[in-house]
Protein backbone atom coordinates (compact mmCIF):
# COMPACT_ATOMS: atom_id res chain seq x y z
CA UNK A 1 0.00 0.00 0.00
CA UNK A 2 1.32 3.50 -0.56
CA UNK A 3 1.60 5.80 2.15
CA UNK A 4 -0.13 9.41 1.76
CA UNK A 5 3.24 11.17 0.77
CA UNK A 6 3.58 8.31 -1.92
CA UNK A 7 6.03 5.79 -0.95
CA UNK A 8 5.56 2.49 -0.77
CA UNK A 9 5.15 1.49 3.15
CA UNK A 10 6.34 -2.50 2.44
CA UNK A 11 9.29 -0.39 1.11
CA UNK A 12 9.89 1.56 3.69
CA UNK A 13 8.93 -0.93 6.69
CA UNK A 14 11.80 -3.11 6.26
CA UNK A 15 14.19 -0.57 6.51
CA UNK A 16 16.40 -0.66 9.67
CA UNK A 17 15.39 2.22 12.50
CA UNK A 18 18.38 4.63 11.00
CA UNK A 19 17.48 4.32 7.55
CA UNK A 20 13.87 5.33 8.59
CA UNK A 21 15.08 8.07 10.45
CA UNK A 22 16.51 9.83 7.47
CA UNK A 23 14.36 8.76 4.69
CA UNK A 24 10.88 7.39 6.19
CA UNK A 25 7.78 9.44 5.24
CA UNK A 26 9.82 11.99 2.53
CA UNK A 27 7.34 13.22 0.19
CA UNK A 28 8.83 15.60 -2.27
CA UNK A 29 7.47 17.66 -4.58
CA UNK A 30 7.76 18.58 -8.26
CA UNK A 31 11.08 20.50 -7.94
CA UNK A 32 12.90 17.04 -6.21
CA UNK A 33 14.02 19.39 -3.51
CA UNK A 34 16.57 17.23 -1.06
CA UNK A 35 15.39 18.12 2.21
CA UNK A 36 11.76 18.05 3.46
CA UNK A 37 9.73 20.83 2.22
CA UNK A 38 8.01 23.52 4.58
CA UNK A 39 4.38 23.92 3.93
CA UNK A 40 3.30 26.55 6.28
CA UNK A 41 -0.22 26.81 4.96
CA UNK A 42 -3.29 26.68 6.94
CA UNK A 43 -5.86 25.72 4.34
CA UNK A 44 -5.99 23.99 0.09
CA UNK A 45 -7.76 25.06 -2.69
CA UNK A 46 -9.57 22.42 -5.03
CA UNK A 47 -10.33 22.08 -8.89
CA UNK A 48 -13.60 21.70 -7.96
CA UNK A 49 -16.61 21.88 -5.89
CA UNK A 50 -17.27 18.06 -6.12
CA UNK A 51 -13.64 17.61 -5.35
CA UNK A 52 -13.89 19.22 -2.14
CA UNK A 53 -17.70 17.32 -1.27
CA UNK A 54 -16.12 13.89 -1.92
CA UNK A 55 -12.89 15.01 0.43
CA UNK A 56 -15.20 16.08 3.06
CA UNK A 57 -17.39 12.73 2.87
CA UNK A 58 -14.50 11.13 3.01
CA UNK A 59 -14.17 9.32 -0.84
CA UNK A 60 -11.38 11.02 -2.29
CA UNK A 61 -8.13 11.27 -1.08
CA UNK A 62 -6.78 14.91 0.07
CA UNK A 63 -6.28 17.40 2.63
CA UNK A 64 -8.77 20.03 3.57
CA UNK A 65 -7.44 21.83 6.38
CA UNK A 66 -3.95 21.87 8.64
CA UNK A 67 -5.61 21.14 11.82
CA UNK A 68 -6.10 17.66 9.58
CA UNK A 69 -3.94 17.29 7.49
CA UNK A 70 -0.64 19.09 6.50
CA UNK A 71 2.36 18.01 4.06
CA UNK A 72 5.11 18.53 6.49
CA UNK A 73 2.95 17.19 9.49
CA UNK A 74 1.98 14.20 7.82
CA UNK A 75 6.14 13.02 6.67
CA UNK A 76 6.69 13.30 10.42
CA UNK A 77 3.51 11.10 11.00
CA UNK A 78 4.53 8.66 8.46
CA UNK A 79 8.29 8.58 9.64
CA UNK A 80 7.67 8.07 13.66
CA UNK A 81 5.48 5.01 12.22
CA UNK A 82 7.83 4.01 10.24
CA UNK A 83 10.33 4.06 13.05
CA UNK A 84 8.05 2.99 15.54
CA UNK A 85 6.83 -0.19 13.55
CA UNK A 86 3.27 1.54 13.87
CA UNK A 87 0.35 1.19 11.74
CA UNK A 88 -0.21 5.16 11.94
CA UNK A 89 0.75 8.00 13.82
CA UNK A 90 -0.77 11.60 14.69
CA UNK A 91 1.47 14.25 16.02
CA UNK A 92 0.50 16.16 18.62
CA UNK A 93 1.55 19.90 20.03
CA UNK A 94 3.29 18.92 23.06
CA UNK A 95 3.89 15.61 24.83
CA UNK A 96 1.03 16.44 27.14
CA UNK A 97 -1.56 16.78 24.58
CA UNK A 98 -0.34 13.53 23.41
CA UNK A 99 -1.04 11.99 26.30
CA UNK A 100 -4.14 13.80 27.02
CA UNK A 101 -5.04 13.28 23.98
CA UNK A 102 -4.90 9.29 24.03
CA UNK A 103 -6.72 9.31 27.53
CA UNK A 104 -9.63 11.51 26.98
CA UNK A 105 -10.55 9.89 23.73
CA UNK A 106 -10.11 6.46 24.59
CA UNK A 107 -11.68 7.35 28.32
CA UNK A 108 -15.76 7.78 29.13
CA UNK A 109 -17.20 8.60 32.40
CA UNK A 110 -17.81 5.15 34.36
CA UNK A 111 -14.03 3.60 33.04
CA UNK A 112 -11.11 2.85 35.35
CA UNK A 113 -7.47 3.97 34.43
CA UNK A 114 -4.55 1.96 36.14
CA UNK A 115 -1.42 3.88 36.07
CA UNK A 116 2.28 3.42 36.85
CA UNK A 117 3.14 6.32 40.22
CA UNK A 118 6.49 6.93 38.92
CA UNK A 119 5.87 9.42 36.50
CA UNK A 120 6.18 13.03 34.56
CA UNK A 121 4.07 15.14 37.00
CA UNK A 122 1.90 16.47 34.15
CA UNK A 123 0.84 12.73 33.48
CA UNK A 124 0.25 11.89 37.22
CA UNK A 125 -1.78 15.57 36.94
CA UNK A 126 -4.04 14.16 34.48
CA UNK A 127 -4.61 11.20 36.14
CA UNK A 128 -5.41 12.07 39.77
CA UNK A 129 -6.94 15.78 38.84
CA UNK A 130 -8.54 15.84 35.50
CA UNK A 131 -10.15 12.45 34.95
CA UNK A 132 -11.94 12.44 38.48
CA UNK A 133 -13.46 15.31 36.93
CA UNK A 134 -15.23 13.37 34.13
CA UNK A 135 -15.88 10.79 36.19
CA UNK A 136 -13.26 8.07 35.10
CA UNK A 137 -11.41 6.86 38.43
CA UNK A 138 -7.77 5.75 38.42
CA UNK A 139 -5.93 3.71 40.54
CA UNK A 140 -2.00 4.35 40.65
CA UNK A 141 0.42 1.34 41.55
CA UNK A 142 4.46 0.86 41.60
CA UNK A 143 4.60 -0.61 38.21
CA UNK A 144 7.65 -2.24 38.48
CA UNK A 145 5.46 -4.80 40.49
CA UNK A 146 3.82 -7.19 38.13
CA UNK A 147 1.34 -8.11 41.00
CA UNK A 148 0.30 -4.65 41.50
CA UNK A 149 -1.28 -4.36 38.19
CA UNK A 150 -2.99 -7.65 38.12
CA UNK A 151 -4.15 -6.81 41.51
CA UNK A 152 -5.90 -3.46 40.21
CA UNK A 153 -7.64 -4.65 37.42
CA UNK A 154 -11.66 -3.79 38.02
CA UNK A 155 -14.40 -4.98 34.82
CA UNK A 156 -14.37 -1.37 34.38
CA UNK A 157 -11.00 -0.94 33.57
CA UNK A 158 -10.08 0.22 29.96
CA UNK A 159 -6.46 1.50 30.10
CA UNK A 160 -2.65 0.81 31.53
CA UNK A 161 -0.28 3.94 31.41
CA UNK A 162 3.08 4.22 32.31
CA UNK A 163 6.54 5.21 31.32
CA UNK A 164 9.53 3.14 31.31
CA UNK A 165 11.87 3.86 32.57
CA UNK A 166 10.16 6.76 34.15
CA UNK A 167 10.84 10.14 35.40
CA UNK A 168 12.62 10.75 37.05
CA UNK A 169 12.73 7.29 39.38
CA UNK A 170 14.23 5.26 36.61
CA UNK A 171 11.69 2.63 36.93
CA UNK A 172 11.53 0.10 34.40
CA UNK A 173 8.54 -1.89 33.24
CA UNK A 174 8.10 -5.26 32.54
CA UNK A 175 6.91 -4.28 28.86
CA UNK A 176 5.97 -8.09 27.86
CA UNK A 177 4.14 -8.91 31.20
CA UNK A 178 2.30 -5.55 31.56
CA UNK A 179 0.83 -5.94 27.99
CA UNK A 180 -0.04 -9.22 28.15
CA UNK A 181 -1.81 -9.15 31.28
CA UNK A 182 -3.36 -5.76 29.57
CA UNK A 183 -4.07 -7.89 26.63
CA UNK A 184 -5.93 -10.89 28.28
CA UNK A 185 -8.21 -8.44 30.06
CA UNK A 186 -8.82 -6.54 27.04
CA UNK A 187 -7.36 -3.51 28.47
CA UNK A 188 -5.80 -0.81 25.93
CA UNK A 189 -1.73 -0.18 27.14
CA UNK A 190 -0.45 3.44 26.70
CA UNK A 191 2.62 3.42 27.18
CA UNK A 192 5.01 6.97 27.29
CA UNK A 193 8.48 6.08 25.00
CA UNK A 194 9.89 9.67 25.55
CA UNK A 195 13.11 8.45 27.58
CA UNK A 196 13.80 5.88 25.11
CA UNK A 197 12.68 6.96 22.02
CA UNK A 198 11.90 4.48 19.30
CA UNK A 199 15.54 3.61 18.76
CA UNK A 200 16.40 2.37 22.47
CA UNK A 201 12.95 0.30 22.77
CA UNK A 202 10.07 -0.42 20.47
CA UNK A 203 7.31 -1.05 23.23
CA UNK A 204 4.71 -2.67 20.54
CA UNK A 205 7.31 -5.26 19.59
CA UNK A 206 6.21 -6.11 23.30
CA UNK A 207 2.47 -5.91 23.18
CA UNK A 208 1.58 -1.90 23.90
CA UNK A 209 -1.18 -1.07 21.98
CA UNK A 210 -0.69 2.73 21.93
CA UNK A 211 3.20 4.64 22.12
CA UNK A 212 2.73 8.11 23.08
CA UNK A 213 5.94 10.62 22.51
CA UNK A 214 7.06 13.75 24.04
CA UNK A 215 9.10 14.57 21.05
CA UNK A 216 10.57 17.59 22.44
CA UNK A 217 12.59 14.97 24.11
CA UNK A 218 15.32 12.84 21.85
CA UNK A 219 13.22 13.35 18.85
CA UNK A 220 14.06 17.20 18.53
CA UNK A 221 16.69 16.78 20.78
CA UNK A 222 18.27 19.98 20.08
CA UNK A 223 15.81 22.37 22.65
CA UNK A 224 14.48 24.31 19.50
CA UNK A 225 10.32 22.93 19.84
CA UNK A 226 7.95 21.47 21.94
CA UNK A 227 6.16 17.95 20.17
CA UNK A 228 4.24 14.85 20.73
CA UNK A 229 3.15 11.97 19.00
CA UNK A 230 0.62 8.85 19.05
CA UNK A 231 1.26 6.16 17.61
CA UNK A 232 -1.81 3.14 17.26
CA UNK A 233 -3.43 0.70 14.97
CA UNK A 234 -4.74 2.47 11.94
CA UNK A 235 -8.23 1.64 13.52
CA UNK A 236 -7.74 3.53 17.06
CA UNK A 237 -6.16 6.44 15.26
CA UNK A 238 -9.25 6.90 12.81
CA UNK A 239 -11.97 5.83 15.15
CA UNK A 240 -10.72 6.69 18.13
CA UNK A 241 -8.48 9.56 18.13
CA UNK A 242 -9.59 11.62 15.04
CA UNK A 243 -12.98 12.97 16.19
CA UNK A 244 -11.37 14.26 19.47
CA UNK A 245 -8.28 15.05 17.53
CA UNK A 246 -10.14 17.04 14.54
CA UNK A 247 -12.89 18.64 16.89
CA UNK A 248 -10.31 20.02 19.76
CA UNK A 249 -7.00 20.80 17.68
CA UNK A 250 -3.96 19.93 19.18
CA UNK A 251 -1.83 19.22 15.80
CA UNK A 252 1.16 20.23 16.01
CA UNK A 253 2.52 22.78 13.80
CA UNK A 254 3.95 22.67 10.43
CA UNK A 255 7.12 24.03 11.36
CA UNK A 256 7.72 22.67 14.88
CA UNK A 257 7.28 19.03 12.34
CA UNK A 258 9.77 20.20 10.08
CA UNK A 259 12.13 20.79 13.18
CA UNK A 260 11.37 17.40 14.08
CA UNK A 261 11.80 15.73 10.99
CA UNK A 262 15.03 17.42 10.37
CA UNK A 263 16.04 16.34 14.28
CA UNK A 264 14.66 12.37 13.01
CA UNK A 265 17.69 12.62 11.23
CA UNK A 266 20.15 12.64 13.57
CA UNK A 267 18.04 10.43 16.12
CA UNK A 268 19.89 7.26 15.71
CA UNK A 269 23.58 8.62 16.03
CA UNK A 270 22.38 11.02 19.45
CA UNK A 271 20.07 8.44 21.28
CA UNK A 272 23.31 5.62 21.02
CA UNK A 273 26.19 8.54 21.78
CA UNK A 274 24.14 9.87 24.74
CA UNK A 275 24.00 6.80 26.10
CA UNK A 276 27.50 5.42 25.71
CA UNK A 277 28.20 8.96 27.13
CA UNK A 278 25.00 8.63 30.24
CA UNK A 279 27.40 4.91 30.93
CA UNK A 280 30.10 6.44 31.14
CA UNK A 281 29.36 9.29 33.49
CA UNK A 282 27.12 7.00 35.80
CA UNK A 283 30.23 4.70 36.07
CA UNK A 284 32.75 7.59 36.88
CA UNK A 285 29.99 8.95 40.02
CA UNK A 286 29.11 5.25 40.96
CA UNK A 287 32.88 5.07 41.34
CA UNK A 288 33.14 8.58 43.25
CA UNK A 289 30.74 6.96 45.57
CA UNK A 290 27.55 8.78 44.67
CA UNK A 291 24.54 6.60 44.32
CA UNK A 292 22.97 6.13 40.88
CA UNK A 293 19.68 4.90 39.47
CA UNK A 294 20.98 4.11 36.00
CA UNK A 295 19.05 1.09 34.30
CA UNK A 296 22.28 0.74 32.13
CA UNK A 297 24.43 -0.03 35.45
CA UNK A 298 24.70 -3.56 36.93
CA UNK A 299 23.34 -2.00 40.03
CA UNK A 300 20.43 -0.99 38.80
CA UNK A 301 17.90 -3.13 40.38
CA UNK A 302 16.37 -4.18 37.31
CA UNK A 303 18.85 -3.75 35.04
CA UNK A 304 18.45 -7.36 33.34
CA UNK A 305 15.10 -6.29 32.44
CA UNK A 306 15.91 -3.33 30.82
CA UNK A 307 18.74 -4.78 28.65
CA UNK A 308 16.25 -7.09 27.28
CA UNK A 309 13.84 -4.60 26.44
CA UNK A 310 15.98 -1.91 25.23
CA UNK A 311 19.02 -1.42 23.15
CA UNK A 312 20.90 0.84 25.91
CA UNK A 313 19.67 2.79 28.42
CA UNK A 314 19.11 6.47 27.31
CA UNK A 315 20.49 9.64 28.29
CA UNK A 316 19.32 10.10 31.62
CA UNK A 317 19.17 8.88 35.29
CA UNK A 318 19.31 10.06 38.75
CA UNK A 319 21.97 10.58 41.69
CA UNK A 320 21.48 11.04 45.19
CA UNK A 321 23.23 14.02 47.46
CA UNK A 322 22.69 14.00 50.93
CA UNK A 323 19.87 16.56 51.14
CA UNK A 324 17.87 19.39 49.17
CA UNK A 325 21.07 21.87 50.55
CA UNK A 326 23.75 19.77 49.15
CA UNK A 327 21.72 18.68 45.69
CA UNK A 328 21.23 22.51 44.86
CA UNK A 329 24.84 23.08 45.97
CA UNK A 330 26.24 20.54 42.91
CA UNK A 331 24.32 22.16 40.91
CA UNK A 332 25.50 25.75 41.90
CA UNK A 333 29.35 24.32 41.49
CA UNK A 334 28.64 22.96 37.78
CA UNK A 335 30.84 24.82 35.08
CA UNK A 336 29.40 22.89 31.88
CA UNK A 337 26.57 21.10 32.91
CA UNK A 338 23.24 23.54 32.68
CA UNK A 339 21.21 23.92 35.51
CA UNK A 340 18.09 23.17 33.30
CA UNK A 341 15.05 20.93 33.47
CA UNK A 342 14.96 19.49 29.89
CA UNK A 343 16.01 16.16 28.99
CA UNK A 344 16.68 14.47 25.45
CA UNK A 345 19.04 17.24 24.80
CA UNK A 346 22.30 17.27 23.30
CA UNK A 347 23.48 19.37 25.85
CA UNK A 348 24.05 17.93 29.02
CA UNK A 349 21.56 19.14 31.41
CA UNK A 350 20.68 18.58 35.52
CA UNK A 351 17.91 19.75 37.90
CA UNK A 352 16.69 18.70 41.00
CA UNK A 353 13.22 17.05 40.45
CA UNK A 354 11.74 18.25 44.20
CA UNK A 355 12.05 21.94 43.40
CA UNK A 356 11.33 21.75 39.57
CA UNK A 357 9.58 19.12 37.49
CA UNK A 358 7.68 17.00 40.57
CA UNK A 359 7.02 20.81 42.86
CA UNK A 360 3.87 20.90 42.35
CA UNK A 361 2.59 17.28 43.46
CA UNK A 362 3.24 18.75 47.20
CA UNK A 363 5.54 16.60 49.59
CA UNK A 364 3.13 13.53 49.68
CA UNK A 365 2.95 13.48 46.15
CA UNK A 366 6.60 13.68 45.90
CA UNK A 367 7.32 10.37 48.55
CA UNK A 368 4.65 8.69 47.23
CA UNK A 369 6.08 8.82 43.41
CA UNK A 370 9.99 8.12 44.93
CA UNK A 371 11.58 11.83 44.47
CA UNK A 372 13.46 12.83 47.54
CA UNK A 373 15.03 15.89 48.56
CA UNK A 374 18.89 15.07 47.65
CA UNK A 375 18.03 13.77 44.35
CA UNK A 376 19.47 14.94 40.69
CA UNK A 377 18.23 14.18 37.39
CA UNK A 378 21.14 14.20 34.96
CA UNK A 379 20.36 14.27 31.00
CA UNK A 380 23.90 13.29 29.62
CA UNK A 381 24.44 15.21 25.84
CA UNK A 382 26.82 14.85 23.44
CA UNK A 383 30.07 16.64 24.62
CA UNK A 384 33.19 14.78 25.07
CA UNK A 385 32.23 12.14 28.34
CA UNK A 386 35.89 13.33 30.05
CA UNK A 387 35.06 17.13 29.65
CA UNK A 388 31.58 16.15 31.69
CA UNK A 389 33.38 14.00 34.21
CA UNK A 390 35.66 16.68 35.00
CA UNK A 391 32.72 19.20 35.83
CA UNK A 392 31.30 16.66 38.12
CA UNK A 393 34.33 15.95 39.96
CA UNK A 394 35.01 19.81 40.11
CA UNK A 395 31.73 20.44 41.63
CA UNK A 396 31.77 18.05 44.15
CA UNK A 397 35.04 18.53 45.48
CA UNK A 398 33.20 22.26 45.84
CA UNK A 399 30.70 21.00 48.05
CA UNK A 400 32.91 18.52 50.10
CA UNK A 401 31.99 15.60 48.48
C1 LIG B 1 8.57 15.88 28.94
C2 LIG B 1 7.72 14.70 29.17
C3 LIG B 1 6.35 14.75 28.92
C4 LIG B 1 5.68 16.02 28.43
O1 LIG B 1 6.08 16.42 27.18
P1 LIG B 1 6.02 17.95 26.66
O2 LIG B 1 6.50 17.87 25.27
O3 LIG B 1 6.90 18.76 27.56
O4 LIG B 1 4.59 18.39 26.78
C5 LIG B 1 5.61 13.61 29.13
N1 LIG B 1 6.18 12.48 29.57
C6 LIG B 1 7.50 12.38 29.83
C7 LIG B 1 8.08 11.11 30.31
C8 LIG B 1 8.31 13.49 29.64
O5 LIG B 1 9.63 13.41 29.91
Amino acid sequence: MKNTTGQDRSVTAAWRPATQAVRAGTWRSEHGETSEALFLNSGYTYDSAQTVADRFAGEAPGMVYSRMQNPTTQMLEDRIAALEGAEACRVQATGMAAMSAAMLAHLSAGDHIVAGKAAFGSCRWIVDNLLPRFGIEGTTIDARDNAAWEAAIRPNTKMFFFETPANPTMDVVDLAHVCGLARAHGITTLVDNAFASPVLQRPMEFGADIVAYSATKLMDGQGRVLAGALCASEQWITDVLMPFQRNTGPILAPFNAWVVLKGLETLDLRARRQSENALEVARFLEGRGVEVLYPGLPSHPQHDLAMRQMVAAGPIFACYMDGQEQAMGLLDALQLIDISNNIGDSKSLMCHPATTTHYNMGPEGRADAGVSDGMLRLNVGLEDPLDLIADLDQALNRIGR
